[in-house]
């Protein structure tokens, strides 16, 4: 059996980020094996993300990029400027094939399309069972692992969205400005409801209606909620559907540890990679898997640091946004209402992103009502010190 360096469980949007960073560090001549069950010829998602600047390593591929963008929320609109940063989108599949262009110039990297069946930890390394072999390595970076997302000691929500890229026979998009939330759409109940628009050309644009829930909808539904919207809100009657996306995102608290054994480490979704209260990921993917990388340059091992008591007051702030939605403590609108109209955008991209002081987190958390979210935070603090009862099956 061959022994690799590294292998890579999955090369998704972290497996391949992190395959890149290590192709582009001192470790490049390390022997990296990277599975996944796909070949990754598709689009299969688009990703939107906030950044300062234009500098990144995929730069070159991302798609469009915007220095502001509409935001219309209880019953206000507002144009929001981001400068220093730009709202970006980028296909997956202009992702996947520059990672992949990138990776095929080294011969110490090797790719097989296989179905992981197991990966576990043996006194030797770690150890990754598929459909068609076994492979051992120094470490596993596992982004197949499933999170449970049924633990009732967690906040579980459910991101769920379906996108339509269209095309309209007349102009009808403004290219230099997206919509990135439009609450003018049915609100029902528990949960937060929005479109989004990301203007391609005049004629062209994704239009996507996203959901905060705690249950997945039939197809259908969202077709019907995007059909009203083009319609009665952007009215807009005549268009062609080109593609379609639909994704499914862990909005959770549930703890999903990076380390989880001496040659085993999860990234990705599986490794909390996603922003619990957001569901963005892109960015924190790309700054936790060059963490990684720098610290196998570094200290020769890809462990992150431990969460300091301010990175877990962050997590806190998560869980309490999960719980005013899922109590249905207030509106979702509402709140995010608050967040965009009364802070400046590129102050609430900071804190998203949870580059921002305690300071500047008292400013953001000014903003949204004061007493759902103190009953929001209370419970959820008494969810982390209660004891665990047993998950659903
Ligand atoms: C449709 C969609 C749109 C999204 N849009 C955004 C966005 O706009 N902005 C944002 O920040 N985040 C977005 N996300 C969230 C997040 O960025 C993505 O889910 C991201 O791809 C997560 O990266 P990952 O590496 O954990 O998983 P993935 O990118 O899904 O990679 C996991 C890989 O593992 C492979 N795999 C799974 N099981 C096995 C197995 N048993 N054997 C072999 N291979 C296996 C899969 O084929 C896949 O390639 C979106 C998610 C989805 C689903």
């Amino acid at each position: 059996m061959t022994k690799y360096d590294y292998i890579i469980a999955g090369g998704g949007l972290s497996g391949l980020s992190l395959a890149y960073y290590l192709n582009h560090s001192t470790l490049r001549n390390k022997s990296v094996l990277i599975i996944d069950q796909d070949n990754k010829t598709k689009n299969d998602r688009t990703w939107s993300f906030w950044e300062k600047g234009e500098q990144n390593a995929f730069e070159s591929v991302v798609h469009r990029k915007w220095k502001q963008v509409y935001f219309y929320g209880n019953g206000a609109a507002k144009l929001l400027h981001l400068s220093p940063y730009f709202y970006k989108w980028m296909r997956g599949i202009d992702f996947y094939n520059f990672v992949k262009a990138d990776l095929a110039t080294n011969p110490h990297i090797t790719f097989r399309q296989e179905r992981i069946e197991r990966i576990t930890d043996t006194p030797d390394g770690g150890f990754v069972t598929t459909e068609k072999g076994q492979y051992l390595a120094q470490y596993v970076f596992d982004s197949v692992y499933a999170l449970k997302l049924n633990e009732s000691q967690n906040h579980n929500m459910l991101q769920h969205f379906k996108g339509w890229e269209i095309s309209t026979p007349k102009p009808v998009f403004d290219t230099q400005t997206p919509i990135m939330m439009d609450y003018r759409v049915p609100q029902r109940g528990l949960g937060v409801y929005f479109c989004y628009v990301l203007p391609e050309s005049p004629t062209r644009a994704m239009v996507e209606h996203t959901v905060f829930s705690d249950a997945l909808w039939p197809q259908e539904q969202y077709d019907a909620e995007l059909t009203t919207y083009l319609k009665d809100v952007l009215k807009i009657s005549e268009f062609k559907v080109e593609q379609v996306e639909y994704g499914v995102i862990p909005m959770t608290d549930e703890p999903a540890p990076t380390h989880v054994s001496k040659h085993i480490m999860r990234i990705g979704t599986a490794g909390g990679f996603v922003k619990a209260s957001s569901g963005y990921a892109f960015q924190r993917t790309q700054r936790f898997t060059q963490q990684i990388v720098e610290n196998l340059v570094t200290v020769g091992n890809p462990h992150l640091p431990k969460k300091t008591t301010f990175k877990r007051f962050k997590g806190l702030l998560d869980s309490t946004l999960l719980n005013v939605l899922l109590q249905s403590r207030y509106s979702g609108e509402a709140v995010f209402a608050s967040l965009y109209l009364k802070n400046p955008t590129p102050r609430l991209f900071a804190f998203l992103d949870e580059d921002t002081s305690l300071w500047q987190d008292l400013q953001t958390m000014a903003t949204v009502p004061l007493w759902p979210f103190t009953k929001g935070m209370l419970a959820a603090v008494r969810k982390r010190i209660a004891p665990a009862s047993p998950p659903s099956l």
